[in-house]
């Protein structure tokens, strides 16, 4: 097995990096392979463009002779660009993408074939979808689900594929993916924030949420990577000793990125191009051979499949490079993880970020609006916002120092604070003419140059204001964006929809002015929300007993903190804004907490089958060495032997010890398994699978890790941390 090691190694090393060439802008070369705006005005009748915007704009539906038309445009296009198959594009509950390809081509008889695709096809296809995890939508004999065309993310081609992003239902209706939630929480964010968006602007039609991500990754020699089958089997190690430098020096993180990681960069970056993936950061992260690439945010919807396929074709990208991309939240110990920022914001049609301040008075108002807004939104769910995020690999990162805590709070900066604190004094209704115009003058008025110069960035926080959007930073790195988002978006909408009611009631009901009410009401707000509030370092032991005297949750795992998604208040909520039903809701608990279950299992397999059969024999074969060593040194020296054998002896020692308690604590661990697994009640597995067999991980680790520092290097068969992270 060693021999793997060094042949890994040997080849790694060999590696130069891949010459990437490019001969045309990225702004040609932007868009080039999807179906958008400017390729329907090329290849669409009129009609057929405004039906497809109108179902952009307005939702609205695509009748079929249209849909027919569309598809044969859609056909056109794809085949002047050398397409040769069609697939519905969806994000199943796996958190993945899925495609089942079809082709253009068939057969009329007579020996002859045509390549043909009609509305139909575009608009609706029905996969085999009982082997998707359903966490019991459907039951055997309403087997059928069905993928829907979703117009508001364009088709686009991959190598010779035309995709079709879809959402993906049963045939009694309910959402068996990430998009139709989603969906339905930017249609609720959009309905509840444009009434109140109307109070500030008449002509306010429409308002989108936008999501910028930052995508954090290692990327790792391929070789090297296939030669530990912890990091293919699970994504992470399961062992492996720290290696002497890790990233103590700091001489990572926005360094000069190492060639073959540029060159692998950059042809993404042109393959993201192609596709319409705004790609526009690229950077070393604090890791070593860690990194992160950030696009310009777009609509969240789009945003989302956007990351969603970008974290696919990575991988492809990769392979061209002979290196492999790992997207899971913690793969190395000892060093930085990996998360996912998610930048989020408010925008109208008009053209106005409403968590951006303003110029004037007035849209300041509106701005505070909805900031505070958010802060209630995210004070009253606190615990479903931790729960989206919630994952057996995140799990590693939330509140290791290194990423926010398991508690969710709101940082907002101290000119925000003293800004909020000014609210809090406003006088209970009528305001006089002086209190408004100081207000407008003196608080609301000051915020943009506040604004401009509040560098205060506070990196501990999970949940932070940053200038003119939020910053969800406790979403893990390999996680689908939509179900952090549709949390978001729904609460928030959930939220604005309360605000409007209060209002409304102040104008009807106690004739004051709009401003005043407003002003009423939020000032109630920031009263209400300020548990949620924290400025301090997020890291620290004083933030956990803070959070508790403050009522604040603290889920540390994830079969905790996954509860929060079937509570009374959630199925409400998600039912009450048309997010989902109760159904959908228990399913995707269900599937969650049985993917948490099935990744410990997987990785407590993959461990007891490491220590066992890969660490035990070579420390057995160094131990063995050792013996004849000694032995050797008797014959010589006979009674006089264990002046020189003394160390030897040791080892030899140290050695069967660290054997004996790798062999209990494996056999401990494998018998907590199967005492797990004969529990129905899936919960509780998960719960054993965390609080039992989960701590004996690390047991079994560090056992194997002080076997990696005895044992003679040349037989050691796990490819060590210092070749995997400092192999460039
Ligand atoms: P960092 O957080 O690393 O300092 P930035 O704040 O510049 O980086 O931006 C990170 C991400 O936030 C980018 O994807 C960017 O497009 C996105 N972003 C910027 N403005 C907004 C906004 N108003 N709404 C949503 N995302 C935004
Ligand atoms: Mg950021």
């Amino acid at each position: 097995m060693s021999t793997l090691r060094f042949q890994a190694l040997k080849e790694a090393l060999n590696r130069s990096s891949v010459v990437i060439t490019e001969t045309e802008r990225r702004s040609t070369l932007f868009g080039e392979n999807v179906f958008n705006q400017s390729t329907m005005l090329q290849y669409l009748t009129k009609d057929a463009y405004s039906s497809v915007m109108d179902a952009i704009d307005h939702g609205t539906k695509i009748d079929r002779r249209i849909a027919d038309q569309i598809a044969s445009a859609m056909k056109d296009w794809s085949l002047s660009k050398g397409v040769t198959h069609y697939t519905h594009w969806f994000q199943p509950l796996t958190g993945a993408t899925a495609e089942k390809h079809d082709a253009f081509f068939e057969t009329i008889g007579n020996g002859l074939g045509i390549e043909k695709f009609g509305g139909g096809q575009l608009v609706q296809q029905e996969p085999d979808a009982s082997s998707f995890p359903h966490g019991g939508i459907r039951n055997t004999f309403e087997a059928r689900g069905y993928t829907a065309w979703d117009p508001t993310s364009p088709a686009f081609i991959y190598g010779t594929t035309l995709c079709i992003p879809t959402v993906f239902v049963a045939y009694t209706g309910e959402a068996l993916d990430y998009k139709t939630p989603l969906l339905r929480a930017l249609q609720a964010v959009d309905t509840a924030a444009t009434a109140i968006a109307k109070y500030f602007d008449k002509n306010v039609k429409k308002v989108n949420a936008s999501l910028g991500w930052e995508q954090e990754y290692f990327l790792i020699d391929r070789a090297l990577v296939e030669s530990r089958p912890d990091l293919v089997m699970t994504g992470r190690t399961l062992l492996g000793h720290s290696s002497a430098k890790g990233q103590q020096l700091d001489d990572h993180y926005f360094g000069s990125i190492p060639n073959r990681a540029l060159a692998f960069m950059r042809d993404l970056e042109v393959e993201c191009m192609l596709l319409g993936i705004p790609v526009k950061t690229r950077h070393n992260e604090v890791a070593p051979n860690q990194f992160e690439l950030a696009p310009i945010y777009e609509e969240t919807n789009l945003a989302v499949d956007h990351n969603s396929l970008l974290m696919d074709i990575m991988e492809k990208v990769a392979s061209r490079h002979n290196l492999k991309v790992l997207l899971h939240e913690k793969p190395f110990a000892g060093v930085n993880g990996s998360g996912k920022h998610n930048n989020w914001s408010l925008s109208t049609n008009t053209g106005v970020n409403l968590l951006g301040p303003g110029k004037t008075p007035m849209s300041n108002l509106q701005f505070l609006t909805f900031f505070i807004n958010t802060i209630k939104a995210i004070n009253e769910h606190e615990e479903l916002m931790r729960a989206g995020i919630a994952s057996a690999s995140n799990d590693h990162r939330l509140g290791a120092n290194e990423a926010p805590p398991a508690i969710m709070s709101v940082f907002i900066g101290e000119q925000l604070t003293s800004v909020l604190k000014e609210l809090e004094g406003v006088t209970d209704g009528k305001l006089s003419p002086k209190e408004k115009t100081d207000l407008k003058l003196n608080v609301v008025g000051k915020i943009p140059e506040i604004l401009l110069d509040n560098t205060d960035r506070n990196r501990t926080s999970p949940f932070a204001f940053t200038g003119n959007k939020f910053e969800f930073r406790a979403v893990g790195s390999k996680a689908n964006c939509a179900n952090p988002m549709t949390i978001l978006n729904t609460i928030v909408a959930k939220q604005l929809v309360e605000f409007k009611k209060e209002v409304d009631v102040l104008i009807d009901k106690k004739s004051l002015k709009k401003d005043e009410a407003i002003f009423n009401v939020l000032r109630e707000y920031i009263k209400q929300s300020k548990s949620i509030l924290f400025e301090g370092n997020g890291y620290g032991e004083a933030w956990e007993k803070e959070a508790k005297k403050r009522g604040l949750s603290n889920n540390k795992t994830t079969p905790e903190a996954l509860k929060a998604k079937v509570s009374k208040k959630t199925l409400n909520l998600f039912e009450e804004m048309g997010v989902m039903n109760k159904i959908e809701a228990e399913a995707r608990y269900e599937i969650e907490i049985e993917e948490y279950v099935m990744r410990i299992q997987i990785e407590g397999r993959v461990l007891g089958d490491i220590a066992r059969n890969h660490v035990i024999p070579t420390a057995i074969k160094y131990q063995n060495m050792l013996i004849s060593n000694v032995s050797g040194l008797k014959n010589l020296y006979d009674k006089d032997f264990k002046k020189y054998a003394k160390e030897q002896m040791e080892i030899i020692e140290e050695i069967s010890k660290h054997i004996g308690e790798i062999n209990t604590k494996v056999n401990e661990m494998t018998e907590e398994r199967r005492k797990a697994n004969k529990l129905d009640d899936v919960e509780k597995k998960a719960l054993d699978y965390c609080k039992k067999v989960k701590p004996l991980f690390d047991q079994i680790r560090y056992s194997c890790d002080q076997l990696e520092l005895l044992v003679d290097d040349e037989l050691w068969p796990l490819t060590k941390y210092r070749e995997l992270l400092f192999t460039r």
